[in-house]
């Protein structure tokens, strides 16, 4: 196994939060990573390099050690699974919850449910583990729109201010898990690639702390 760590960053919301945290790790992109089209990035360090991938395939990379490790999200890891990562550290960022949400107003009456969502193996565990018969239904956007067109009766899907649901007539239900952006990292490189990871781990653990410490100092 080569000693050049790969580090899978997610693409869009979770990426503009993590790049700090990286630079206040000691770690920077050797480019900009907004111009450019490409893929694959070398940094400020000689044997770390970025890749930048959809959320949903950081998992993948990881747990097959195409990448040694990996920013993602907890709703992501949930669907899709922790085996073969470690997730040592809580990067505290893109904060939310895993909700179920229905029409305002409306019980969610029927004996066996339907639930649209793209957290398929996250809401048959969640309705499982509840005693609730559900029919869950895949979606890959706009799952507020299911239960309007009657397509199902309820949704489980991020919640952050809760404005994406409200302006569709919709509230928020149960909560099944609150979101936070981890660090995963594949199970054979934390021992192989020890050396090079425990002190990147470390620098981002302690670039965690200081910023939470100085985000209670702004509001106590
Ligand atoms: P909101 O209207 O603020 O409740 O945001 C809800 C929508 O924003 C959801 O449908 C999600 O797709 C997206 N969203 C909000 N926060 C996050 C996050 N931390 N990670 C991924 N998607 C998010």
């Amino acid at each position: 196994m080569s000693k050049q760590l790969i580090l899978a960053l997610s693409k869009g919301r979770i990426l503009d939060e993590t790049l700090p945290l990286l630079a206040a790790a000691g770690i920077t992109p050797a480019e900009d990573l907004g111009k450019s089209r490409k893929l694959l990035f070398d940094t400020n360090l000689a044997n770390v390099k970025l890749v930048i991938i959809r959320a949903t395939d950081v998992p993948t990379y990881v747990q097959l050690g195409a990448a040694d490790l990996g920013v993602a999200g907890k709703d992501v890891l949930l669907e899709h699974g922790a085996e073969g990562l470690y997730e040592p550290l809580d990067l505290e960022i893109a904060r939310c919850k895993l909700m179920t949400a229905g029409i305002d107003g409306a019980e969610p009456a029927r004996a066996r449910r339907r639930v649209a969502t793209k957290f398929v193996n996250v809401a048959r565990r969640y309705y499982a583990e509840q005693g609730i018969q559900a029919e869950v239904i895949k979606l890959y956007g706009a799952m507020e729109l299911a239960p309007l067109m009657n397509l199902a009766d309820e949704i489980v899907d991020i919640v952050d201010t809760g404005n994406t649901l409200r302006a569709n007539g919709m509230s928020p239900r149960e909560l099944i898990a609150p979101i936070s952006t981890r660090l995963v990292v594949n199970k054979a490189a934390m021992t192989m690639k020890h050396a090079q990871l425990k002190p990147l781990i470390a620098r981002l653990t302690d670039a965690v702390g200081k910023r939470r410490a100085s985000e209670s100092a702004i509001s106590p």
